[in-house]
């Protein structure tokens, strides 16, 4: 993917923060940071998104999450940590990508979200179910 950013990461093109890499993956400093020390896994092949990515490499990742987690908690005192895989409308970067983003007390999470179009969790539950 010649205009992937994520693949010009990988290809060393664009520069990145890299705290891990192995043959599969590669992790780096999100640009943007949520928390301190916010990360992304991503696969070093191009895969799209969770539709798109081989399982093998999926569960790659989640080993790898286990581990970066456990670095956070050393290195940041992280006391919690969030993940979050986006797709579809929520996803930017078309480079499937997995978000680790180190929980601190205080960090002001809770106002990370707008909440105002959020309905009854009965209506959404008549849905689901
Ligand atoms: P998405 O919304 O696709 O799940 O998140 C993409 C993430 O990639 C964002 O958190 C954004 O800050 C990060 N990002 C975008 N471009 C770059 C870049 O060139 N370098 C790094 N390190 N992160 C990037
Ligand atoms: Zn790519």
């Amino acid at each position: 993917m010649d205009d992937c950013i994520f693949c010009k990461i990988i290809k060393g093109e664009i520069p990145s923060y890299t705290i891990y890499e192995d043959d599969i993956v590669k992790v780096f400093l999100d640009i943007n940071p949520n928390t301190n020390g916010h990360m992304l896994i991503i696969p070093k092949k191009h895969f799209l998104d969770i539709n798109d990515i081989d399982e093998e490499t999926r569960m790659h990742i989640f080993k790898i999450q286990k581990q970066m987690y456990k670095l956070v908690e050393e290195k940041l005192d992280a006391i919690g940590c969030t993940f979050a895989q986006n797709n579809g409308i929520a996803q930017d970067v078309k480079h499937y990508h997995m978000h680790l983003m180190p929980r601190y007390q205080n960090d002001g999470w809770k106002n990370v979200y707008d909440k105002s179009h959020i309905k009854n969790v009965e209506e959404i539950y008549e849905k689901l179910k």
